[in-house]
């Protein structure tokens, strides 16, 4: 959602329609516009390339280049979570809270007053996401047909910025309720030229020496060449990690000086 709103505000075209109103199930294309070609759905939008799409009618496919795990509450420390009452009032022209008869008058309602209960939970969340971007623009069924080399950039550079509003807690359906009290304590940001492992999900205790582990081994034995990988890192576990295992990275104080830095690798 936060992608399609960044490209939106770029002016950029390539969104379908159904994306562009954040309605992101399977691709409907083939049927709306005639396609049958992975790439042609992907020249119409870069949701379609970036989240992967599945058209069933004519059973062409592709696989997400953005995955996410699920957040979930850390190894080491419990949840908690509690049940608020949320209360919604509607009111007069006046300022007034309506009787029963002026509710239904005013509005075709029986209440007044809509009162509604959600569980919200606290605590310290891990999550992993993995962005596939050297293949954005470019059909995975046939790595030969390619976009242009700008519109690569643009749907790279979105890809990475959405994640800058995830971290902000931009997520979730229940915004309207109230906004998530969230600050990011500890990242860890790799971005390589090559293919790399995944880091360890930030559920594990000791997820930040096991990630720090799994780098300097990639480095070591030549699936990551020093010159094209980038670690940033946040937090004091994770810069302590990477110290220990002597793997070279830089030192972010939050998490959108990271994302700068790895948007900066990606520019460069
Ligand atoms: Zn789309």
């Amino acid at each position: 959602m936060a992608t399609t709103e960044i490209l939106k505000s770029w002016n950029y075209k390539a969104l379908c329609e159904n994306c562009g109103r954040h309605v992101m199930f399977r691709s409907v294309l083939g049927k709306l516009k005639g396609l049958s070609k992975e790439i042609d759905f992907i020249r119409e939008c870069a949701i379609e390339d970036l989240h992967g799409f599945l058209d069933v009618e004519k059973q062409v496919r592709r696989e997400s280049l953005v995955k996410f795990s699920f957040m979930i509450p850390v190894e080491e420390r419990r949840a908690e979570y509690a049940s608020v009452t949320h209360n919604r009032v509607v009111t007069t022209p006046e300022g007034a809270i309506p009787s029963r008869e002026e509710a239904r008058k005013l509005y075709g309602v029986e209440e007044a007053m809509g009162v509604m209960k959600r569980e919200h939970a606290s605590g310290l969340y891990g999550l992993l996401c993995s962005m596939d971007l050297a293949y954005t623009a470019t059909s995975l069924s046939n790595p030969s047909e390619k976009l242009s080399e700008d519109d690569y950039k643009i749907r790279v550079k979105a890809a990475i910025l959405g994640l800058m509003e995830l971290l902000s807690g931009h997520f979730g359906a229940a915004q309207a309720r109230a906004l998530p009290i969230i600050k990011v304590t500890e990242l860890i940001c790799l971005a390589s030229k090559t293919p790399v492992p995944n880091l360890v999900h930030g559920f594990y205790k000791d997820y930040a020496k096991e990630s720090a582990s799994m780098v300097k081994t990639a480095i070591s034995r030549g699936l990551a060449k020093s010159g094209e990988i980038k670690v940033l890192v946040v937090g004091e576990g994770p810069v302590s990690a990477f110290k220990a295992e002597g793997v070279s990275f830089e030192e972010a104080k939050t998490f959108s000086e990271a994302i700068g830095g790895v948007l900066k690798m990606v520019e460069g």
